[in-house]
């Protein structure tokens, strides 16, 4: 898609430090790091975000998130990492392109990814029928 960052990274018209490649899947660093090895998961095909992508291709993207997450936590030094997908603007989306933040993470790094809310038991259930009625 024309005027879209992403599509020209996976295309190779913008630099980025590439760390892996096939033939739907690209994954870059991001810029601007949570920690160091915080890697972007896209497809190569512009989806503009994770709903409108197709199951098989989101699949594909969850399959090389389990190959580079590994690699992306020994090379770091980091223990654990965190899968972000943020999906529309309120949820922090900026770049209309899928992709998926896989984020090394290290004991104390002080990055705390979402705050809680105290519900009650009734507004869970509450929640749960509307959101099974949507279905
Ligand atoms: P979003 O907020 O849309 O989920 O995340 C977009 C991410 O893309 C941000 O973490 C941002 O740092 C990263 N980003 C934006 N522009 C570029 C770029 O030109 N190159 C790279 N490598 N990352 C970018
Ligand atoms: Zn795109």
């Amino acid at each position: 898609m024309q005027d879209c960052i992403f599509c020209k990274i996976a295309a190779g018209e913008i630099p980025s430090h590439k760390i892996y490649e096939d033939e739907s899947v690209f994954a870059f660093l991001d810029i601007n790091p949570v920690n160091l090895g915080h890697a972007l998961v896209i497809p190569k095909e512009h989806h503009k975000n994770l709903l409108d992508t197709p199951p098989e291709l989101a699949c594909k993207l969850i399959s090389v998130v389990q190959k580079i997450a590994p690699a992306a936590i020994k090379a770091v030094g980091a223990d654990s990492f965190n899968l972000g997908v943020n999906t529309g603007t309120s949820a922090g989306q900026v770049i209309p392109h899928t992709h998926f933040h896989v984020i090394p993470r290290h004991e104390s790094d002080g990055h705390k990814p979402w705050a809680s809310k105290e519900v009650t038991e009734d507004e869970l259930k509450a929640a749960a029928e509307k959101i099974k009625k949507e279905l």
